[in-house]
């Protein structure tokens, strides 16, 4: 069992790992080695103290430099869900389990906010993970909505299962094109039923559908986390970034404003060091 598991990969998760690897624990640190699209997309940085005026790019450059130097591993799975257990926590990747003492959140902030009627259908008909739950799909008809090119692959897996796939990218320069998956460019604006997800809600008709799945990089943390505390779409953390579960953190844009570099940084370091004293009390 791991003493942490840090998820997230943008300027906290950086942070934290370089604070853990210092602090000498035992972590997993799940991510990618693309960072995140957050720091590589920013023009030009002017607030971040040591390195004035450099872009996202060379940033994500800079970071991945100092890990790869402190000989941190980044594990390239994305968390499906994260699960309380007996003292400490289970943490699913799709269909492979990880276990940790304490868990520390570093996840961003998805911008494309949950539409009406999603939260609601979670777990009846609304799935967030295509390889957990595509299998209940097979020779049905569902609709996709994902925001990111990097998750066509679990497009492609849904439509290897399923009947017919409705699908809507809130990307630019989509790849997918299979006989059983049909492309609408707009945003539902609802998801409706009555025990379970049965139809989707367009300004201008309506689908009727077996399931929904959003394929989302950043799951809203309640949802990926059973009893976590947020408010407004953020996790409530305290000064130590604590959150209201006993040996979760969290750190960087998911625990509130402002959404800049320093802040993020700042509280990674700050939820490792709390990570480790928690340890430490062995509690
Ligand atoms: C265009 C742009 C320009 C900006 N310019 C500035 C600037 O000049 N100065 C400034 O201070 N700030 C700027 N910001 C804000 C800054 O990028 C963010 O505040 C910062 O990236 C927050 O870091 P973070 O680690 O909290 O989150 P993020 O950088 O969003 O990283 C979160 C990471 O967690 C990953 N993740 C989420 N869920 C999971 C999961 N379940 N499993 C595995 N991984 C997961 C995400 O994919 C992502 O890689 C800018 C933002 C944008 C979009």
């Amino acid at each position: 069992m791991y003493d942490v598991a840090l998820i997230g990969t943008g300027a906290a998760g950086v942070s934290a790992a370089l604070t853990l690897k210092a602090l000498n624990k035992n972590f997993i640190w799940f991510g990618s080695r693309s960072l995140s699209s957050k720091i590589s997309s920013a023009e030009k940085i002017r607030n971040y103290p040591g390195l004035p005026f450099i872009s996202g790019g060379e940033m994500r450059e800079v970071f991945l430099r100092q890990v790869d130097e402190m000989d941190i591993e980044i594990t390239p799975k994305n968390v499906t869900g994260l699960y309380q257990m007996d003292g400490h926590y289970g943490i699913l990747c799709n269909k492979e389990m990880f276990e940790a003492k304490t868990v520390i959140l570093c996840t961003g902030v998805e911008s494309v906010k949950p539409i009406p009627g999603e939260l609601e259908f979670v777990g009846r008909g609304v799935s967030y993970c295509a390889t957990c739950d595509g299998f209940l799909y097979k020779n049905k008809t569902i609709a996709v909505e994902c925001t990111s090119k990097e998750l066509e692959h679990e497009i492609e897996y849904l439509a290897s299962l399923a009947a017919k796939v409705w699908l809507m990218p809130m990307y630019k320069d989509v790849e997918i094109s299979l006989e059983n998956v049909e492309i609408i460019k707009e945003k539902p604006l609802e998801i409706r039923g009555g025990q379970k997800a049965e139809k989707l809600v367009f300004s201008d008709r309506e689908i009727e559908v077996d399931g929904v799945f959003m394929l989302k990089q950043a799951i809203t943390p309640s949802v990926l986390l059973n009893g976590l505390d947020t408010a407004d779409g953020h996790i409530v953390v305290d000064r130590s970034c604590a959150s209201n579960l006993k040996g979760c953190y969290a750190a960087g844009d998911c625990t509130g404003r402002p959404y800049q570099y320093a802040k993020a940084v700042g509280e990674g370091n700050i939820a490792a060091h709390s990570a480790a004293e928690y340890l430490a009390n062995g509690k």
